[in-house]
């Protein structure tokens, strides 16, 4: 009997669900795929399964088509719904749609490759979490928590995001309070709140701003506190005509401090000219991942201690009338973005005390909240954290975190480096686990490109190399 070549899928959120189509789109020769996905809805995962149709995607459509081949395929997709007809035309590839929008467009491409599967190919779906894998010569298997095992000849892993980590605070004993919120996704962390409380946000980017309008959404009328180190608050995107004259300059090798004085003097050059400084982030997007890949250790350390920050409030904006939403609450002291340290959390009866040293003044600042939600974005680092399938895979050494711990050490196309330093001929991952190699490796634009060349390497180590199989 002819035994078909299978690979494994673990998770079916976009990355997944993507590879997956694109392993259906390219393969011509025979294929068994298992995709394995716990919680989050297949294909819409945690970003697009959103509860809130004002959460809208950060990233317009002209920019979100699944396909990199494709490009227009989400806007035409729109256009061929009636009921998407609201969203103007010529400004339609521009326009930030609701992201449950975006998650009926997944599903129904995701649904449409399944129910239309050559017959070369099958796809067995699997509702169960991913526990731990073993890799041997003899065959690979991904154990699941049902107790059940999948044999793959590679498997994927494209699990997604992790919780928040606890932000340091003098004593933690607050995290274990029912007043406080570690998952700001979860539409629990909004509901429930009385008209005269008040609620701490500790975050004040992109995932607080969701939380803030879930809240206004459900008439939340008490105080809204946000704090983060500096006090940044997201940017409004704005129309403008691309500036790209900082690329004629932008050659290897890059080097930190003479990419901040090129940047400098950029943004000098635009806002002598009336536009905002983003786009000059804006210019270098493309290049991003080349510079990263090519900077020292040093210069990243470089990065992250002093340049992230600001290039996060650059890079992730927010759409205009959002912003302006936020700007109104801000005016009428419903919503306040704090700067500072936060120094201790304590539950006191039935509330909470929040205790923050303020970045500019060194004041302490006291506030009093009936609860607190973890806005500080996805914990990276893969040695802490306390889920069955990483815990197992860190301590047999098959995956280890990137020399930034933002994620997985692996090479750009997601093939994992294993703890003893060898290539993984089985093992690969894909999307936010690739953090520390490409930096940017978070948004559509991206992982889209990704997960097709992922699905490409995947098909032609399986069918032109039968050593790498091995
Ligand atoms: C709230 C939010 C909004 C965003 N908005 C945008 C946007 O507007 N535009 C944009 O381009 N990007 C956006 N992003 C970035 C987003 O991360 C990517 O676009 C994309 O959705 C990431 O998909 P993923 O498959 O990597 O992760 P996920 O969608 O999180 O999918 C991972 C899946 O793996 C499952 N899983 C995890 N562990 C296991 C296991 N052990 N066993 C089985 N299954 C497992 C999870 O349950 C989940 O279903 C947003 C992210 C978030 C969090």
């Amino acid at each position: 009997m002819k035994i078909i070549p299978s690979i494994a899928i673990i998770g079916g959120g976009f990355c997944g669900a993507a590879t997956l189509i694109q392993l259906v789109r390219q393969s011509e020769f025979p294929l068994n795929i298992v995709l394995i996905n716990k919680e989050n809805q297949i294909p819409k995962g945690l970003a697009y399964s959103s509860f809130n149709e004002r959460h809208v995607l950060n990233v317009p459509a002209g920019k979100m088509s699944i396909f990199p081949e494709e490009p227009d395929h989400f806007i035409n997709w729109i256009r061929s719904k009636k009921e998407y007809h609201i969203f103007a035309d010529d400004e339609l590839p521009d326009t930030f749609i609701p992201r449950v929008i975006y998650g009926k467009y997944l599903e129904e491409i995701f649904n449409d490759t399944i129910s239309n599967l050559p017959d070369h190919i099958s796809v067995n779906i699997i509702n169960d979490e991913a526990v731990d894998i073993d890799l041997s010569d003899s065959g690979n298997s991904v154990k699941l928590k049902s107790g059940s095992e999948i044999f793959a000849d590679k498997i994927v892993l494209a699990i997604g995001n992790f919780l928040p980590d606890n932000p340091k605070i003098r004593d933690n004993s607050f995290y274990n309070s029912e007043k406080y919120f570690q998952n700001p996704w979860n539409r629990k962390a909004v509901e429930g709140l009385k008209d005269n409380d008040n609620v701490l946000i500790i975050g004040t980017g992109l995932t607080m701003v969701d939380n803030v309008i879930s809240l206004t959404d459900i008439g939340f009328k008490g105080k809204i506190y946000s704090v983060s180190t500096n006090g940044y608050f997201p940017l409004s995107h704005k129309k403008r005509k691309p500036y790209t004259d900082i690329l004629e300059e932008l050659h290897p090798p890059y080097e930190i401090s003479k990419l901040y004085s090129l940047f400098r003097k950029h943004i000098k050059i635009v806002l002598s000219k009336g536009i905002t400084g983003e786009a000059v982030v804006d210019a270098v997007r493309p290049k991003t991942q080349e510079i990263w890949l090519s900077l020292s250790m040093e210069d990243k350390i470089r990065f992250m201690a002093h340049i992230r920050h600001l290039w996060g409030v650059a890079r992730h904006r927010l759409p205009k009338n959002i912003f302006l939403q936020m700007q109104d609450l801000i005016s009428k002291g419903r919503l306040e973005i704090i700067g500072g340290r936060l120094q201790e959390i304590k539950k006191i009866s039935d509330h909470v005390l929040v205790t923050i040293k303020e970045k500019k003044s060194l004041n302490i600042k006291e506030l009093i909240v009936s609860r607190v939600i973890n806005c500080t974005g996805p914990k990276t680092d893969i040695s802490k954290i306390d889920q069955p399938l990483i815990s197992n895979l860190y301590k047999k050494g098959l995956i280890v975190p990137d020399e930034m711990r933002l994620g997985i050490n692996a090479l750009p196309d997601g093939t994992i480096i294993h703890g003893d330093n060898t290539l993984s001929t089985k093992l690969f991952t894909t999307g936010s686990l690739l953090k520390g190699i490409l930096w940017e490796s978070t948004a559509v634009p991206e992982l889209r490109i990704q997960a097709k060349s992922l699905a490409g390497e995947l098909i032609s180590r399986l069918y032109s190399n039968k050593n790498a199989n091995a």
